[in-house]
């Protein structure tokens, strides 16, 4: 026999095989329109996982998109076809506490597919730890902090609705960190925006920026300063993906840090930044490093190299924000706070009992596996049909 994770009592390791794994496309309603450089979204679709052992327990994950294959290559409808022609066939009849090996063979059985490897391990640490009866941190070393600062995404445009919504966060000391995503309008268009944000929030909030790959090296080298110059304290993916080596350019001569995150999906990309020095600030998903293991290894290698670490999301509902916290709290630094606030844009969620926001954090949920239940009435209204 070999090694295994823990040493579980016989007749419980017996019981531990997968049995069964389902994935159901739901599509849920957000509060208001969601708007980065390339998309716009008033629906949040996700591909729910539940994979249920021989011992009856059923563990959750889920693998988020956004509006379609545009932020990824992967999509809603690919990632529920994949999962059950490819990847669910591998796990069936393998016991869930070989997280590792599992995903061994979810890479044999296909080529990246992330955020739907992502769902699929993290419904294997909630069901392995519903069974030992332990939070899915402490399957991954234990926890280092129990609540990350939280911030906010304004995305939908229009200055004056997002100083209101701003304002009605800090009044509910729910969020003081607000990240603006750009690159929709012109870069004119954009600074006079921020530039509006900023003094509104002046002393009070600070502000991040997203450009999701619009931008050019030029016109980044162009606003960069400008943006020091308003203010902003962090500027994400000013360029595409590919050119990590513009970026790196970009990085010398920036006043303001500089956040990888749509080029850094495996470890081996993230090696690839570190060697060039091209990011100051990693952006951490679940679906982009294939599982809360996998996230864990770009982590440590953004570590090693002095790059700092930030929670990404791409609009998760409980049950992906709550993953993302469990494999978050075990790193040892999280300077750069996180922003899981997907929870609060859907107009409803999908587990039984939330995340909880408080004093402008999000908390990790205690209780056993992931620490949040689906809520199945809403799973069965929101699926797909
Ligand atoms: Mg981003």
């Amino acid at each position: 026999m070999p090694d295994t994770v823990l040493a579980l009592p016989a007749d419980l390791r017996r019981d531990v095989t997968i049995a069964e794994i389902t994935a159901t496309i739901v599509d849920v309603p957000t509060v208001r329109r969601h708007k980065l450089s390339s998309l716009s979204v008033t629906a949040q679709s996700y591909v729910i996982v539940e994979l249920r052992l021989g011992n009856g327990v059923i563990g959750i994950g889920e693998a988020a998109t956004l509006g379609g294959p545009r932020w990824s290559e992967e999509s809603v409808e690919a990632i529920k076809a994949n999962i059950d022609t490819y990847l669910a066939p591998m796990l069936i009849g393998q016991p869930v506490d070989r997280i590792a090996a599992a995903g061994l063979r979810l890479d044999e059985a296909a080529k990246r597919n992330n955020a739907a490897k992502g769902a699929l391990e993290s419904a294997m640490f909630d069901a392995l730890g519903q069974t030992l009866g332990v939070p899915a941190a402490d399957l991954l070393g234990g926890v280092v902090r129990d609540r990350i600062p939280v911030l906010w995404t304004l995305a939908s445009g229009d200055p004056v609705q997002e100083i209101e919504e701003a304002e009605r966060k800090l009044a509910a000391r729910l969020h003081n960190i607000f990240k603006i995503k750009i690159g929709a309008q012109s870069p004119r268009a954009d600074m006079a925006r921020l530039a509006r944000i900023a003094a509104a929030l002046e002393g009070r909030a600070s502000l991040i920026v997203d450009a999701n790959q619009a931008w050019d090296e030029t016109i980044s080298l162009h606003c960069l300063p400008q943006l020091a110059e308003i203010g902003v304290t962090l500027v994400e993916q000013p360029v595409p993906a590919w050119n990590v080596a513009g970026l790196a350019r970009l990085r010398a001569r920036s006043p303001v840090p500089l956040m990888a995150d749509e080029c850094v999906f495996s470890p081996q990309d993230m090696q690839h930044v570190a060697s060039l020095a091209a990011a100051d600030v990693v952006s951490l998903k679940l679906v982009k490093h294939a599982g809360l293991i996998g996230l864990q290894k770009v982590a440590a290698i953004a570590e090693a190299a002095g790059i700092g670490l930030y929670g990404g999301c791409l609009l998760e509902s409980s049950v992906g924000a709550a993953a993302h916290l469990h494999a978050f709290a075990g790193l040892r630094s999280m300077e750069w706070g996180c922003e899981h606030f997907g929870p609060q844009i859907l107009v409803e969620d999908l587990v039984e009992e939330p995340l909880r926001f408080a004093d402008f954090h999000i908390h990790l949920p205690s209780g056993p596996g992931l620490g949040v239940r689906l809520d199945r009435d809403r799973l069965r209204r929101f699926a797909r049909h």
